[in-house]
């Protein structure tokens, strides 16, 4: 497994106006300003998801990724959010690009606020999917799929899987 986390995200240009920002306190801590707009800049967790795609032998669907960062490691289906979506619809629509399967309903486990090797935040959202249609098809995200029973499942890099995974596990022993 490689580690080819990009740079640590940070902001430094204000993104409307382009100008150096500077720090100044909003009445609450410091934050990067941006004096011509008036405005501070967030540091917020991004929403993303994972998809818990469950068998009929109670088995859960893992991806082989063919992309960095981790690539060659098994996780869970999944990625970020996009502006307009819904969490349900974002797990159905990574369900469907990285495993070909349509999703007929995505039902909320819980929620993971742990962050990344990058430090990075991240909110990550774990849905379990019971129903689909489709035939299994890898797309360019990942090189293989599989279910794998709960004794069997590959070690998985992302710590906020791993802390879902533990969720689901204890809500479905
Ligand atoms: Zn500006």
């Amino acid at each position: 497994m490689s580690d080819s986390f990009p740079i640590p995200f940070e902001w430094k240009y204000c993104g409307t106006c382009g100008a150096t920002l500077e720090c100044l306190s909003d009445g609450e801590k410091l934050r990067p300003y941006c004096r011509s707009c008036r405005r501070h800049y967030y540091d917020n967790p991004v929403p993303a998801c994972c998809v818990f795609i469950r068998d009929t032998e109670g088995r859960l669907l893992f991806g082989k990724r063919a992309v960095e960062p981790c690539l060659g490691a098994w996780a869970l289906p999944g990625g970020f959010m996009e502006i307009n979506e819904s969490g349900e619809d974002c797990a159905l629509r990574e369900m469907a690009e990285e495993t070909g399967l349509s999703g007929v309903r995505a039902r909320l486990l819980g929620v993971s606020t742990s962050r990344n090797r990058n430090n990075n935040g991240v909110l990550v959202l774990g849905y379990l999917v019971e129903e689909w249609r489709g035939c299994l098809t890898p797309d360019s995200d990942v090189s293989d799929l599989r279910f794998f029973l709960r004794e069997e499942r590959p070690p998985v890099p992302f710590e906020a899987h791993r802390e879902l995974l533990s969720l689901y596990d204890s809500l479905f022993p």
